[in-house]
Formats: C-alpha cells, sequence, structure tokens
C-alpha cells in the first residue's frame, strides 16, 4: 500500500475522533453504549473494513493503514476502537477462510457499520482454547450447537458472529468455526459484564440451546478452527497493541496541557519525555508487525512483541498522566481518568501478557 493511502487513512480516522469521538467519550461511558450512528460513520469512511478487499465492500487499505487508523480513533474513544478492532477482525477472518457466499453475506455488512463478533472464549476456556466445552454435532445435515461463551464483545449487537465449537473430540484439532447470523433461535445474550473500563462496550455472554445451522454455516475446514482462531488473534495483536497506543496518546495530550499550563519542571517535563519515548517505541513495534503482516511474511511473534510491549507502556503512561494531573487526575470524565481505567483490558484481551511472552520465549528460543 502506498504511503499517501495509509496517511490519509490515519487522517480521515485522527479528524472523526477529533470531531465526534472525544467530545462524546464521556457521554458514551455514562450511557454505556456508542450509537449505531457512529459505527455507520465509521463505515462511510472504510475504517470498519480497512484490511478487507475492495470486492467485498472492504477499504483494501492494508494493514499499516487499519494500525494507524485504529491508534487515531482509540486516542478518542478506546470502547469505539474495540469494536472497531473486533469488526475489522471478523472481516478478515471471513475475508480469508469464507466460502464465496458466506464473503458476499457478511464483507459488506460489516464494512458498513455492523458489528461483528469473535466468540472464542469461555469459563474454562481463555488463555487456552483448548479447554473448550461448547459442541457442534451433525445432525441430518444440519449443526447442532450447545454451550456458552463468555466476555464477547459486542456480542449482543453483531449482525454476524464467528463461533468456536469442538466437533471432533478433545484438543486443539477437535474445534471448528461457524458463521452465526444474528436472530439464530437457539442463541441467547444470558448476561452483560459490568466492567471497571470501556464501560460503553458491551461485552456479554451467550448461550447456545440447541441451535441450529445449516451444513453450510462452517467457516473453513472442519477442524480447522484452532488455526482460524491463532491466525486471526496474531492479526488482531496488531490492532490491540495500536487500540492501547491510541489510548496512551490520550492520557498524554492531557498531561501535555497541564504541564504547559503550568511552566512544569524537570520533575513533570522528564517524566513527559519518558512517556512519549514510550509511546513512540509502542507505534513503532506496532507498525513494524502491521508491514511484515502486509508483506504476507512470518509475524507472529512482531505482533506479541507489539501488544506485550504496547499495551504495558500504554498502561504506564496513563498512570503517570494521572500522576501529573494530581487531583485533577482522579476527576470522572477527564481523558488520563478515563484512558486509565480503559486501557487495562488491553493487557487481557486477544492473549493477555503472560500470552505473548509464550509466544515471545518460543520464538527466541526457537532462533
Ligand atoms: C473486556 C473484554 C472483552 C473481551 N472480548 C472478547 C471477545 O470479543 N471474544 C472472546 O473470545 N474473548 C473475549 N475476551 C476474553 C479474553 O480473551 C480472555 O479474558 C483472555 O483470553 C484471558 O482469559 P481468562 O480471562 O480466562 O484468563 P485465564 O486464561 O484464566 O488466565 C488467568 C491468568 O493466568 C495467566 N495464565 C494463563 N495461562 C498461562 C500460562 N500458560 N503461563 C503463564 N500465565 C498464564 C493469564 O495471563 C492470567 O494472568 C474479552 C475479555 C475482556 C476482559
Amino acid at each position: 500500500m502506498d504511503a499517501a493511502t495509509r496517511e490519509s487513512f490515519e487522517e480521515r480516522a485522527r479528524t472523526f475522533a477529533a470531531e465526534r469521538l472525544a467530545p462524546a467519550a464521556a457521554g458514551f461511558e455514562a450511557d454505556e453504549e456508542v450509537p449505531a450512528a457512529v459505527y455507520r460513520a465509521l463505515g462511510e469512511r472504510g475504517l470498519m473494513a480497512v484490511n478487507v478487499p475492495e470486492a467485498l465492500g472492504g477499504s483494501g487499505a492494508g494493514v499499516v493503514s487499519y494500525a494507524r487508523a485504529m491508534m487515531a480513533t482509540a486516542q478518542g474513544c478506546a470502547s469505539t476502537a474495540v469494536t472497531m478492532a473486533v469488526t475489522n477482525m471478523v472481516g478478515e477472518v471471513v475475508a480469508h477462510f469464507g466460502s464465496e457466499d458466506q464473503k458476499q453475506a457478511v464483507c459488506p455488512v460489516l464494512a458498513g457499520g455492523r458489528h461483528g463478533a469473535f466468540a472464542l472464549s469461555e469459563a474454562g476456556a481463555g488463555s487456552d482454547p483448548g479447554g473448550m466445552m461448547t459442541t457442534a454435532v451433525l445432525e441430518d445435515g444440519e449443526w447442532v450447537i450447545n454451550g456458552t461463551k463468555q466476555w464477547i464483545s459486542h456480542g449482543d449487537t453483531a449482525a454476524f458472529l464467528v463461533v468456536w465449537a469442538r466437533t471432533d473430540g478433545a484438543g486443539p484439532r477437535g474445534l471448528s468455526c461457524f458463521l452465526v447470523p444474528e436472530g439464530t433461535p437457539g442463541l441467547s445474550v444470558a448476561s452483560h459484564e459490568d466492567k471497571m473500563g470501556l464501560r460503553a462496550s458491551h461485552t456479554v455472554s451467550l448461550a447456545f440451546e440447541d441451535m441450529r445451522l445449516p451444513e453450510s454455516a462452517l467457516l473453513g475446514p472442519r477442524g480447522g478452527g484452532f488455526r482460524i482462531a491463532m491466525m486471526a488473534l496474531d492479526g488482531g495483536r496488531i490492532g490491540i497493541a495500536s487500540q492501547a497506543q491510541g489510548i496512551g496518546e490520550a492520557a498524554y495530550a492531557e498531561a501535555l496541557e497541564f504541564v504547559r499550563g503550568r511552566g512544569g519542571d524537570q520533575g513533570l517535563t522528564f517524566r513527559l519525555a519518558d512517556m512519549r519515548t514510550r509511546l513512540d517505541a509502542a507505534r513503532l513495534l506496532a507498525l513494524r508487525a502491521a508491514v511484515l503482516k502486509e508483506r504476507g511474511v512470518p509475524f507472529s511473534q512482531e505482533a506479541s512483541i507489539a501488544k506485550a510491549f504496547a499495551t504495558e507502556a500504554a498502561w504506564w503512561v496513563c498512570n503517570q498522566a494521572v500522576e501529573i494531573l494530581g487531583d485533577q487526575g482522579l476527576v470522572r470524565g477527564g481523558a488520563a481518568e478515563r484512558a486509565l481505567r480503559d486501557v487495562r483490558v488491553t493487557r487481557i484481551y486477544e492473549g493477555t501478557s503472560e500470552v505473548q511472552r509464550i509466544v515471545i520465549s518460543r520464538g527466541a528460543l526457537r532462533g
């Protein structure tokens, strides 16, 4: 992808974030909702399916454009950004692994601003999807799915859900992946999580009770679900590294204004220097992984390095910002206060920091 395209995706996200997201983010949080119109507007700007081919309604603008747009969007509203991240990831999964009918049915809808959900995690299957208990059994030409998923981002508002279930016995090779349209009988929202941060992003548990799907609902090969999940998460980690970097920028910006207003001494300005350094390093690591993915070369190790570093750096930056702001750092509704609560989860979802260290150390030992 050329430099001008990458620049333009970041710019359009930055403008949207500054004009529409940042001024409204405290209100979204109070309402525990980002209006659907916001996602339609992101869709109109090509930001809900950035790396999905144009022939499928996406922007076809590549991974670097996506990462840069994600950083800019997250600076405006972290909750909006997580829905954008997961929807982009689901769009890519369907574009990559779906049948022609699945691609045509799903990708244009997500590109337009409806949500795509990624339903992998369960009570006993968070870091290790191999512990999954949800089952899918083929009966009279239909898949019958039973089980529960937990902590599924916007699982209640998604137009399409990608759902993992066990089709073929124990272990990772027994997992398959299914495409589930909203409103499928047997699918219900069991509960809503009450979270510390990202409060405008719904996180739900889902129940599947004898949910019947046509045989064609299988996404990718039978038994190929684990591989699809790992490939999706590798790419998703670039998105979450970028989201964290953007949240850190929001906190940094508030701290910077505060220090400027006070004519800060070196105690404060040196802190700003360290914050700026970590945010730049986080940005570069996320972009390095994005460049590799865009080139079609292995990037799993670099994506994990980016996610582990960017999410931990952003957490540190947000904490520093709150400290710099003093008592003002604790007042509800401030950008740094919200950022500190919002950023914490980036170290948990799409693989915890420990899971990233497993990937990184395995890669390092392999050489
Ligand atoms: C706000 C939010 C949104 C989410 N959205 C989604 C979503 O859309 N779709 C979805 O499928 N999931 C989603 N998740 C779930 C998320 O992916 C899991 O929470 C995450 O994978 C961790 O799993 P767990 O919470 O079960 O923790 P566990 O796996 O139980 O881990 C607990 C602790 O043990 C550590 N640990 C685990 N295994 C190891 C190991 N081998 N070595 C060292 N340490 C280890 C972990 O790092 C962690 O600190 C979301 C979670 C949150 C909080």
